[in-house]
């Protein structure tokens, strides 16, 4: 990116607080649950949700800005609970540049039984290219549940990850593709529930996932670059 520092995180904060407008577009959060952070190019800081502000109230002003062990560099408010997590991905995988994470009803149905989404449906192979991966469970505060999301993601071509008992996060090239994965994750969930309440859904070969993900991370959509806002 080119921009000036200043601008960069400017942008960024404009982006992060329009973005969770999506969260509650798609019904994935109730309350103040669920956030949504972006990593600054070029720099060991990233711009993510204050904790316990309604949504209506988001705004680029009240966005903090942290370094990414998590600690408040700018901004009046307290970050989210999840930073931790969030800085812990920001560290351990640099290619990430955006972290989502909801409470999405049928993804945490998935992730309260301890269970990943297998992949059934030429949708789920597209966007996550097999099953959605279940990860361990850990408690909110230190580096657990961003060591658990980044193991677990390791062996996955998936963006999203359930973790146990707890319920979604998702990574991006950007914050908005990370919103996207939370997106269609809650999508695929809803549909491998349904499926599996009225019988035993078909396997697909793992072949034929290859192909379809191939095809849709590489050939699918328009050839112009995404946009960086929704
Ligand atoms: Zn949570």
């Amino acid at each position: 990116m080119s921009a000036e520092p200043g601008q960069q995180i400017r942008r960024l904060r404009e982006n992060v607080a329009r973005l969770h407008a999506e969260l509650t577009r798609y019904g994935l959060v109730a309350w103040t649950s669920g956030n949504v952070s972006a990593r600054v190019p070029g720099q060991n800081l990233m711009v993510i949700k204050p904790s316990g502000v309604d949504y209506d109230d988001l705004a680029p002003e009240n966005m903090v800005v942290c370094d990414l062990d998590g600690v408040p560099v700018e901004g009046d408010l307290a970050p989210s609970s999840d930073t931790a997590a969030h800085a812990y991905v920001y560290r351990a995988l640099p290619e990430v540049g955006g972290v989502v994470h909801t409470h999405s009803g049928y993804a945490t149905a998935w992730a309260a039984r301890g269970e990943s989404i297998p992949c059934h449906l030429t949708a789920q192979a597209d966007e996550f290219g097999g099953e959605i991966p279940i990860g361990p469970f850990a408690l909110i505060g230190g580096d657990d549940i961003g060591k658990g999301i980044v193991t677990t993601l390791a062996g996955h071509r998936s963006p999203a990850v359930l973790m146990r008992n707890h319920g979604v996060f998702t990574i991006g090239r950007d914050a908005r593709a990370a919103v996207k994965a939370a997106v269609m994750c809650e999508d695929v969930a809803r549909t491998a529930h349904l499926a599996r309440a009225l019988g035993e859904p078909l396997p697909m070969a793992a072949a034929d996932v290859d192909a379809l993900y191939d095809r849709y991370q590489n050939a699918y959509g328009q050839r112009s670059p995404s946009p960086a806002s929704p």
